[in-house]
């Protein structure tokens, strides 16, 4: 998060911490199912070359050009391209992700901060089970209710995002409030909220309060440890300063590592039930 209204503060959009020679700009997209998928691509400049050249590989665009290019035509000339690169970097990244194709039958998978719960689908009783969800060890109950019209499927969407977001709201508090207390920022820390945005992993105030998608869970924990160093680190450094990434660095010293991998598979972290 930045102080500048215009900056895109998602982690999930971070770019390149060495911004010259190469420069990098962000570019929101809508997939085929309205979701916001974003990419930011690396410019390579070259006095060499003569036109403008786009390449996807790795889940990675670059763009190519030559040393005088305007900024304003190569996003142009993105523009232009996105439904081609969306296309290229949807293949890429489910074949890089496996997230996406979780099931929700029982004894489907599913990752939960680092670790994997196994669905086991139940008749709701007839005394309501709370949320109608209940971990035990590493299975994940799931009580669903005879009467209601919804489809399988749906039922269980929307019992796991019950249950995801109920455990997001109290793992990333208490992880923000010891990563605060780490870094002598305890004091400052306002509250944390759990909200599910398209664009954004987290988000810091500048009253201190933090945001975070609940869709982070998902995540292996290390990456969702990076997600809370990040903006509990914006609690002191209010941009993407060098000094606010030696801060980051300083309690997550792999934070490339985890930013690449958010940036990788951060598409695929969602629990929905595919288009027929
Ligand atoms: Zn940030």
């Amino acid at each position: 998060m930045a102080n500048s209204s215009r900056h895109v503060n998602s982690v999930s959009v971070v770019l390149a911490s060495k911004p010259t020679p190469r420069q990098a700009q962000d570019v929101a997209l809508l997939s085929n199912d309205g979701a916001e998928i974003d990419f930011c691509y690396r410019l390579r400049r070259s006095a060499k070359r003569k036109t403008l050249e786009i390449r996807v590989s790795d889940g990675q665009v670059t763009v190519a050009a030559p040393t005088l290019a305007p900024l304003k035509s190569i996003d142009a000339f993105v523009q232009s391209r996105r439904h081609w690169v969306l296309s290229k970097l949807c293949e890429q990244r489910s074949a890089l992700n496996v997230i996406q194709a979780r099931g929700f039958e029982a004894g489907a998978q599913w990752p939960y901060c680092g670790e994997m719960l196994t669905l086991a689908i139940e008749c709701e009783p007839q005394k309501k089970v709370g949320s109608g969800v209940i971990r035990e060890g590493s299975t994940l109950h799931i009580y669903l209710s005879g009467r209601s019209q919804k489809p399988h499927d749906e039922q269980v969407v929307d019992r796991l995002t019950q249950w995801y977001k109920q455990e997001a709201s109290v793992v990333l508090a208490e992880k923000s409030r010891d990563m605060a207390h780490r870094l002598g920022l305890a004091s400052i820390l306002g509250n944390i909220k759990i909200r599910q945005t398209k664009t954004r992993w987290g988000h810091c105030t500048s009253k201190g309060d933090l945001q975070f998608n609940w869709l982070i869970m998902l995540a292996p924990e290390p990456v969702i440890d990076y997600l809370v160093a990040h903006e509990v680190c914006h609690l002191r450094h209010f941009n993407h300063s060098r000094a606010f990434w030696t801060l980051v660095e300083s309690v997550c010293p792999e934070f490339r590592q985890h930013r690449q991998w958010l940036k990788l598979h951060g598409p695929g972290l969602r629990i929905q039930v595919p288009a027929r």
